[in-house]
């Protein structure tokens, strides 16, 4: 199940591409498999997937050492601070970074390990309630200040659109964090590049490849339904 899934989340990425003029290589899936037992990663690792999404913390320390090291993991969840150093130097990329105390807190774990930590800021773009992010209009600012902290790059946005049934609905958020990162991108700020905007989930990770995402993390789409049932989330 798991290779047709990818097999077709890849398909549908390469039309996506076509659709929109870019090259595929610009598009990075990330395989989200929080909740999902390690064997089923593996499974996905086997048909080629190195990049994997968990929400986690602990998730991401209970897999990492029973899978192999070049796997690239991701923080695409809500993140404390007191669990800032579990991760700081065993992922890649933090996705969800909305404040400057939680950026403070990544910046000096990354100066303890003496690593540079890579994140993005996330934005919650259609302003709902129940989601965690900046504002559009307080993006800019926070992008500023997080720049001067030492050992942290700001590499680009990522945001979770509504939940919607016509994944053309959200058409118009991925457009706008689009000029949001075009916006931001030309202030030149040091140690901010926005080369990675990390949007589109399984029902609309194509839209979001139209309007320009370079990465999409899908996980019903490749593992198929979570089951929260269990204690495991
Ligand atoms: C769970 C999750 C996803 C994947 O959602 P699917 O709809 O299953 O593809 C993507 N991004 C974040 C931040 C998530 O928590």
């Amino acid at each position: 199940m798991i290779s047709e899934n990818l097999r077709r989340v890849h398909e549908n990425i390469r039309k996506a591409c076509e659709r929109a003029g870019r090259d595929e290589k610009e598009v990075t899936l990330i395989s989200v498999s929080k909740t999902k037992p390690v064997s089923m990663l593996r499974e996905a690792y086997d048909q080629g997937s190195r990049d994997f999404g968990e929400n986690k913390v602990q998730e991401i320390m209970d897999k990492r050492p029973e899978l192999p090291e070049d796997i690239r993991w991701h923080m695409i969840g809500h993140l404390q601070r007191n669990k800032v150093k579990y991760i700081v130097g065993n992922v890649c990329l933090i996705h969800s970074v909305d404040s400057l105390r939680l950026a403070e807190e990544i910046s000096l774990q990354a100066s303890k390990k003496q690593v540079d930590a890579d994140i993005l800021l996330e934005v919650n773009i259609a302003g709902e309630e129940s989601k965690f992010g900046l504002s559009r209009e307080e993006t800019p600012a926070l992008a500023r200040e997080i720049a001067k902290l030492p050992h942290i790059r700001i590499r680009g946005l990522m945001t979770i659109a509504p939940y919607v049934e016509d994944p053309e609905d959200n058409r118009k958020y991925f457009r706008q964090i689009k000029e949001l990162s075009v916006d931001i991108a030309k202030e030149n700020i040091d140690n901010v590049s926005m080369d990675i905007l990390s949007m589109g989930m399984t029902g609309d990770y194509m839209v979001a490849i139209e309007e320009g995402a370079t990465m999409v993390r899908v996980g019903t789409g490749i593992f198929g339904e979570r089951d929260y049932s269990s204690n495991r989330s």
